[in-house]
């Protein structure tokens, strides 16, 4: 039996307003009350599509768009840290940065670097961070890589940082020794850098303020 518009309607509305983890968990919530036709259909059949951020970018999901191209989307984060803090994320379904292929990571880069000159001119920010938690133990809750971008102000209540550990030198060149090899090893798996697929130019005019 096919979910009607109305119950579509309805689930939508229950999503409305909510953090992006709110979401989530209503999302299950209401999924457990579906038949497994009802469920596939809603879901696409892959499971990926309970992913909030990919609800969002079917437009399932109503979001504050500032940004949108072929690879990537840019919403306002609905539980900012700060005004203006944007969450950007790929269209594609990736849990971790490191599931990204280079070329779109390259230009979520550049994408996210727009996006933070906007907001020191369109809201008088004096600094942004531009953050990525990779894995729940970073702090990551979304099931969707997300880059946020948060704009920062002299005397904001935005938190963001740790105490500086003591490490020995020999310690230091050991660590130093161990990432240099795996990087060397990771960066012969991917001799070609290839060019973005699927955006031939970057324009800042394609940004829009709503
Ligand atoms: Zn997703």
């Amino acid at each position: 039996m096919a979910l009607s518009e109305d119950k579509i309607n309805e689930i939508k509305k229950h999503l409305e307003g909510l953090s992006p983890e709110e979401q989530k968990a209503k999302f299950q919530e209401i999924l457990a009350t579906l038949s497994p036709e009802e469920r596939e259909e809603l879901t696409g059949g892959t499971g990926q599509q309970q992913c909030p951020f990919c609800l969002m970018v079917q437009g399932q999901i109503p979001v504050k768009k500032i940004y949108e191209d072929d690879v990537c989307m840019a919403i306002l984060d609905i539980n900012p840290a700060n005004k203006g803090h944007m969450l950007l994320f790929p269209k594609t379904h990736a849990p971790l940065l490191s599931a990204v292929g280079d070329a779109d990571v390259g230009h979520m880069f550049k994408v996210a670097n727009m996006l933070a000159k906007a907001v020191f001119e369109a809201l008088g920010a004096e600094g942004t961070n531009i953050l990525v938690a990779n894995g729940a133990i970073a702090g990551q809750t979304a099931p969707h890589v997300l880059i946020n971008i948060i704009p920062r102000k002299q005397g904001d209540k935005v938190s963001i940082g740790w105490q500086p550990e003591k490490i020995e030198e020999a310690e230091m060149e050991e660590i130093a020794n161990k990432i240099i090899a795996k990087t060397q090893s990771i960066k012969k798996e991917t001799v070609v850098i290839e060019q973005p697929k699927k955006i031939e130019r970057f324009d800042e005019e394609d940004l829009r303020i709503p």
